[in-house]
């Protein structure tokens, strides 16, 4: 075979069944070591050196397909009124204690009460009338999005609780960045701590640690870099939230190897870039003027979670 070698290797926590057997096939010219990889198909390489890697379309998790089924996303429905409240509460000054009454009428915003409408999709109270939290329908589409790529993305169980729980995050981030200019700490730490946990999970479960190894020093390397740009860059460079954010991003797609994280950092980047040029060239911002910079993360980060599904398992 030449300087080429083949590697065959079963997926992490398989049983035993043919159905389960995921086979991963490494043509490699310089670095023969077993290693799946991903974004391939997208960036036209393999973020391990030499290697060019095909996986069968039928390689995924067939515990998985259960949830990929037509229809089985909207179940993320049923975590939305959470979500609502979480914007509600989180999108308050910093210091400010959290919001929990209708701003209009001082009803509890708890399902069980009339300020409860605040918490359905038209986002609107049944005491007063006024609309508070996230705009009406936004957070649901973005939810049900989330959860569609989360679902097509994540390859293992472990994966897909990782995306889902850090999805849930970003989501509340996304509405409290836009409303009030913060990524609360509690929040940027939930979800890398969550997405770490359920990686650390898998590793304990499957014994490979790989993936594990690969997230902590994403995270790691990602805060470092960023922390010294924004200290660099002053109040012209990223927030320390910001910062948070992207570790915890870095945490998620770390799981799919740096070129993912670069991905997904990068279109964030690029997706604020261009708003804000927009933004200034129809002047609805002027120059020094914040715009909030999580949510494009984030949507980077979806993005590249979705370029992930496509580009095959890992
Ligand atoms: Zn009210």
């Amino acid at each position: 075979m030449g300087d080429h070698q083949v590697h065959k290797f079963l997926a992490l926590d398989d049983d035993d069944s043919p159905a389960g057997l995921s086979t991963y096939i490494h043509n490699f010219t310089a670095a023969p070591l077993a290693r799946p990889a991903v974004l391939c198909a997208p960036l036209g390489a393999c973020c391990w050196p030499g290697a060019v890697v095909t996986a069968p379309a039928d390689a995924r998790r067939p515990q998985l397909e259960a949830v990929r089924r037509p229809g089985r996303r909207w179940w993320a429905l049923a975590v939305v009124p959470l979500l609502r409240q979480q914007v509600l509460r989180m999108a308050v000054p910093s210091g400010a204690p959290r919001a929990r009454l209708c701003p209009g009428c001082g009803a509890a915003a708890e399902l069980a009460e009339p300020g409860g409408a605040l918490l359905l999709p038209a986002g609107r109270c049944g005491s007063c009338g006024i609309r508070a939290g996230a705009p009406p329908l936004l957070l649901e589409v973005l939810a049900v999005t989330a959860a569609a790529v989360a679902v097509f993305a994540a390859p293992t169980l472990a994966a897909l609780l990782a995306v889902l729980w850090w999805s849930g995050c970003a989501v509340i981030l996304c509405f409290v960045d836009l409303r009030v200019h913060r990524l609360p700490d509690l929040l940027t730490g939930l979800a890398a701590g969550g997405v770490l946990a359920a990686y650390t999970v898998e590793a304990v479960l499957s014994g490979q640690w790989g993936h594990l190894v690969d997230a902590v020093l994403s995270a790691a390397g990602t805060g470092l870099v960023l922390l010294l740009a924004a200290l660099l860059l002053g109040r012209h460079g990223m927030g320390l939230g910001d910062v948070k954010l992207a570790v915890s991003i870095a945490a998620l797609l770390g799981w799919w190897g740096s070129g993912a994280v670069v991905a997904g950092l990068l279109l964030g980047f690029v997706f604020a870039g261009v708003v804000g040029v927009v933004l200034l060239a129809s002047r609805r911002v002027t120059r020094g003027q914040h715009i909030p910079l999580g949510p494009f993360l984030i949507a980077g980060t979806w993005l590249a979670l979705a370029l992930l599904s496509w580009s095959g398992p890992v």
